[in-house]
């Protein structure tokens, strides 16, 4: 199955990185977009130990590094008692140096798709896509919005995010989305440049400042702030202005005066909405949903990109190791089950004690698990947890967090 001829929607992280593995190894490789310009939405996000380890994989973890900005530590502090309710470190997990890594989302996006572009990859934008067809004599068509059609293809990889018109429509929008820019750390206050740091009143508000280096395309080190809103608060938002807003934040979080001062007008803040979503079955004959496409949370733990370079990297291994197609994506889907279960599990439990009007969930938060966090051996798991490692992602795969180790490529998972 060396030259298979396979059409990739979507230019995210998960379509791209799937893009450089299989036609590195020798697949006829096209990817289709909807913008006339790839482009990547919203602010910052991180990339965890198992997603470096793709990275790696792709020559791309000294370009991912360069850019973005180390983070050791996640501290969040609930207001008004100013006790620490969160506080998880890299280095509690045993093994080497062990962090995570802060990065703009047009750093994360313009390394894979110059390496995509560096490797001559065609990349067709400018076509949404809005199904999918399996053709008479095998693989599989793409139907645009135009009417025209591409294909068929020996496979369809679907790496068109949450909303993918190539499956049925599943899960739930949540409650709360949150606002988010990135802004020059430079004139941004007295933030740990190498802490994620997050402030709570209960669980209906949390602020974030995330460090996250300096894009390649920026003259300056940026910090992705964030506040998370209620979806249908957001109009009601707009509404009372941005400085009825910035006083709010102010009260809470004196220290981020400058971060806001660097908002003048509302469209330099995004508004995210997330929805808690798994596709049950992510293959069906010669397709496949990877990343967003097949599963997607809120961002409370910081998986979302990691996931989607390890679907992408399952993919392109269970294609080299299979003898068909067919195999080939119950494989890929094998690698990767255990790992998305887990974590759609844990965002499932975590995101309302972190964004929700519960009164109860952040009072067990503050009082409970706040202070059992700093007991062994609370400080590892949860350092496993927000580092993605939990459910051993990367040995099915045959990836290690350290440069120099492979792990044994025998499936674990299955
Ligand atoms: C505010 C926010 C913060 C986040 N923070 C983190 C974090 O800290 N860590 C983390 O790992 N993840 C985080 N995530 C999640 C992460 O961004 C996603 O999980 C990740 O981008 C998924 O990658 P993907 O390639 O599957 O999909 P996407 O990034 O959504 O890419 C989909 C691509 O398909 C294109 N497309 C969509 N529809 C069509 C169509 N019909 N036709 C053609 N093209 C189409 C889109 O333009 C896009 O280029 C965050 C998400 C948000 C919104």
């Amino acid at each position: 199955m060396n030259h298979l001829d396979i059409a990739i929607a979507g230019c995210g992280p998960a379509g791209l990185a799937a893009a450089l593995l299989l036609r590195r190894d020798g697949h006829r490789v096209t990817l289709f977009e909807r913008f006339a310009t790839p482009r990547p939405v919203g602010s910052g996000l991180m990339i965890q130990p198992t997603g470096l380890a793709v990275l790696r994989s792709l020559g791309l973890a000294d370009e991912i590094l360069a850019q973005g900005a180390r983070i050791d530590r996640l501290l969040g502090i609930a207001a008004p008692s100013g006790r620490a309710v969160l506080d998880v470190r890299y280095a509690a997990l045993p093994g080497g140096e062990r962090f995570g890594i802060g990065l703009h989302r047009a750093a994360l996006f313009g390394t894979l798709h110059a390496a995509a572009l560096r490797e001559g990859i065609p990349i067709e934008t400018g076509r949404t896509v809005t199904a999918s067809e399996p053709a008479a004599a095998g693989g599989r068509a793409l139907v645009f919005s135009d009417g025209r059609r591409a294909g068929p293809f020996s496979l369809v990889v679907d790496a068109l995010g949450s909303s993918t018109p190539l499956a049925r429509p599943c899960g739930r929008t949540l409650p709360f989305g949150a606002l988010w820019a990135s802004l020059d750390a430079a004139g941004g206050g007295s933030f740990d440049g190498a802490a994620l740091e997050q402030r709570y009143v209960r669980a209906s508000v949390m602020a974030g400042v995330l460090p996250i280096g300096r894009p390649a395309t920026f003259a300056g080190p940026q910090v992705a702030f964030f506040w998370s809103l209620r979806v249908d608060r957001a109009a009601a938002w707009r509404e009372a202005g941005l400085d009825a807003w910035k006083s709010e934040v102010r009260k809470l979080w004196p220290e981020t005066t400058p971060l806001l001062d660097q908002i003048r007008t509302e469209d330099r803040l995004t508004f995210a909405r997330y929805s808690h979503r798994t596709i049950r079955e992510p293959a069906a004959p010669a397709l496949i949903h990877l990343g967003d496409a097949w599963r997607s949370a809120s961002p409370q733990l910081g998986q979302g990109a990691n996931m989607a370079l390890l679907d992408a990297y399952g993919l392109a291994k269970a294609l080299r190791e299979e003898p068909d197609i067919p195999t080939a994506l119950t494989r890929a889907v094998a690698l990767r089950r255990r790992h998305v279960a887990v974590y759609q599990a844990m965002s499932a439990l975590f995101t309302p004690v972190y964004q929700s009007d519960s009164q109860v969930l952040p009072l067990l938060r503050d009082r409970v698990a706040g202070p059992l966090s700093k007991v062994w051996p609370a400080p590892a798991l949860l350092a496993a947890m927000v580092s993605g490692l939990i459910g051993r992602p990367l040995r099915p795969l045959g990836l290690a967090m350290d440069e120099d180790r492979h792990a044994p490529a025998e499936n674990e998972a299955a």
